[in-house]
């Protein structure tokens, strides 16, 4: 119903299949756009310049932050990440439901600035199956994979603070969900006033033909 674009944030543990799912998302749905993060880390193997994220230097990082350039930014593993402030303005605007791929320190951030975000935590059926999937994607050594399940220990604490959990067993099924859940946002009171405000006035018309 509403016109503005949803600001949805979706965190998760790593290795929770988060980017299988942005992927399918968006090439099943139209009318999301992915927000590309700022980020120190290095590239992975295939990754690209504004596609995967903006490969900064920490120096380059720090000017964003002066300049006001991010919603918000986070350390994440000895790394800076954040997200753009223009590109997510534009596509509200424009009517375009925005998704932040981000993590817990970041979403809390983002859900104080902007209290109607939609939060969406995605995560593994068992701690057991992260494990093996972080251990499966190969793109890490075992000392990161270990400080990223150390992490995740930490980012579970934070799972009470998401609008919804969203388990991550099969992606066709999770991300149909993921659909929904966000779909059903535009249809939220507070996000039909103006729909509110036209159809109560046409109707007090009727209240003063009786
Ligand atoms: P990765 O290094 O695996 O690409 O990302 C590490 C973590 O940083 C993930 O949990 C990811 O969601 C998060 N992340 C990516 N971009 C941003 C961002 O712009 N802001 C914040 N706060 N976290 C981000």
């Amino acid at each position: 119903m509403s016109k503005k674009g949803i600001l949805v944030v979706v965190s998760g543990f790593s290795g929770a299949g988060k980017g299988t799912l942005m992927k399918r998302l968006l090439e099943k749905y139209d009318n999301y756009a992915l927000s590309v993060s700022a980020t120190t880390r290095a590239p992975r193997e295939g990754e690209e310049h504004g596609r995967e994220y903006f490969f900064h230097t920490k120096q380059e990082f720090e000017e964003l932050i002066l300049q006001d350039a991010l919603i918000e930014y986070a350390q994440y593993v000895d790394n800076y990440y954040g997200t753009p402030k223009a590109y997510v303005e534009k596509q509200l605007n424009a009517g375009t439901d925005v998704i932040l791929e981000i993590e817990i320190q970041g979403a809390l951030k983002v859900k104080h600035k902007l209290p109607d975000t939609l939060l969406l935590f995605v995560t593994p059926p068992s701690a057991e199956e992260l494990k093996r999937r972080l251990v499966n994607r190969g793109t890490e050594s075992m000392e990161v994979i270990e400080s990223r399940l150390r992490r995740a220990s930490e980012e579970a604490k934070g799972m009470s603070e998401y609008d919804y959990i969203l388990v991550n067993d099969t992606v066709e099924e999770c991300v149909d969900r993921m659909h929904q859940v966000i779909q059903s946002q535009h249809d939220k009171t507070e996000n039909c006033r103006a729909f509110i405000e036209k159809i109560t006035e046409e109707i007090a018309v009727f209240g003063k033909g009786e």
